[in-house]
């Protein structure tokens, strides 16, 4: 009985006029695919995306070399070494992130006492071999020193909701 009833329903293409039925309802409704890269999804301020060394504003660097974000680091991508300066503070001589083994988690600026590493809203970017993917303490203070206006603005925001 079941088998004729399929029969009689492939006759009368059930299964075809439900699909054009689809595809009929959504000819005419709003479109939601975003036309990447003209247009762009909102970003929250919590945004992960690329990391950034900060400064503060007189330019001295926010870092205290304590290796916190290394230790907290799941995916062991930050390399950190450092040194005793001549002023006798502590700072880092090396600071490396390697995106290739970065799964943007977010740990590492969580675990940072005075805000120094933080992940911006920087997505956009590619590499072609693998060296490309492996950030010097120089990129990243640079990365910092670029994007310092939208950082201070979304760090902000954040404080609020803690
Ligand atoms: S975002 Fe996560 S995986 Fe990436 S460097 Fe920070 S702690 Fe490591
Ligand atoms: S970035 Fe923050 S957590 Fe990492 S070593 Fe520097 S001060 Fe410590």
């Amino acid at each position: 009985m079941g088998s004729m009833k399929e029969i009689f329903g492939s006759l009368l293409l059930k299964e075809l006029l439900k699909g054009l039925s689809v595809t009929g309802r959504h000819l005419f409704a709003r479109k939601i695919t975003v036309q990447y890269p003209e247009e762009k999804t909102p970003q929250g301020f919590r945004f992960r995306g690329l990391h950034a060394l900060r400064r503060y504003p007189g330019g001295e660097e926010r870092c205290i070399a304590c290796k916190l974000c290394e230790a907290a680091c799941p995916a062991m991508a930050i390399t950190i070494e450092s040194a005793e300066r001549e002023d006798g503070s502590r700072r880092t001589t090396r600071y490396d992130i390697d995106w290739n083994k970065c799964i943007f988690c977010g740990f590492c600026e969580e675990a940072c006492p005075v805000d120094a590493i933080v992940e911006t809203r920087l997505f956009e970017y590619h590499g072609e071999k693998q060296s490309d993917l492996y950030y010097t303490k120089p990129m990243l203070l640079a990365n910092g020193d670029r994007y310092e206006t939208q950082i201070a603005a979304d760090r902000e925001l954040d404080s609020k909701y803690r």
